[in-house]
């Protein structure tokens, strides 16, 4: 069972490298690491547990990693070309799977995004669909709102003549606490410019559904 939720634009304040991962990267991961550190002894844990050792600092390590969408300079370089042989029809990659963590509970959100677009005068390399998606899936993300992140970016690089972007996930911060049936999917989607045109949005779940 599959949840088709209309994505919302985005409200809350976009993070754009803040001092705790901009200067250094050692200051930064010692600093979570205290962090770390008191929740494990709040929880009462005995930090002189070898199961415990350095757990302070593989934590702060994973985040800096999962959250490095967040640094400065972490955008990727997204290079347009000339769309020289005129092509105008659907250009679409499927199934490019991405992780983040939901920005609720800092748990993990994952699944698989679909891109598409239509050129107008500026054509992409496939492969920036994956750099593009994982920039933005790397910080405490909202599925709604990394979907209208991708297809926002798409349009702002390329000026296509229309964009969608479908995102399919699970949330383990919903399937962990048993609200949800394991394995359920939220299926959120954006689309601009020709896509608004119910044609070409077929056109988008026919390409989507062959094999
Ligand atoms: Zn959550």
């Amino acid at each position: 069972m599959s949840r088709i939720s209309e994505a919302v634009a985005p409200t809350e304040t976009e993070a754009k490298g803040t001092p705790a991962v901009g200067e250094s990267e050692d200051e930064a991961r010692e600093r979570i690491a205290r962090h770390v550190r008191a929740i494990l002894e709040e929880l009462g844990l005995d930090l002189n547990d070898p199961n415990l050792e350095r757990t302070d600092e593989r934590v702060a390590d994973l985040y800096l990693e999962m959250f490095h969408g967040l640094r400065e300079g972490a955008e990727p370089e997204v290079t347009t070309f000339p769309n020289d042989e005129q092509y105008s029809h659907m250009v679409m990659e499927k199934n490019i799977p991405f992780y983040s963590m939901c920005s609720h509970h800092l748990v993990p959100f994952y699944g698989h995004a679909h891109i598409a677009y239509i050129p107008g005068e500026r054509i992409v390399g496939l492969s920036k669909f994956a750099r593009i998606l994982e920039f933005y899936a790397k910080r405490p993300q909202l599925q709604e709102r990394l979907t209208e992140q991708v297809v926002d970016c798409l349009v702002e690089k390329l000026a296509p003549r229309g964009a969608m972007v479908v995102i399919e996930a699970r949330h383990l911060c919903v399937e962990m606490r048993g609200v949800k049936k394991p394995g359920a999917l939220t299926v959120t989607s954006a689309l601009r410019g020709v896509f608004h045109e119910r044609p070409v949005r077929e056109e988008f779940l026919d390409l989507l559904r062959r094999p």
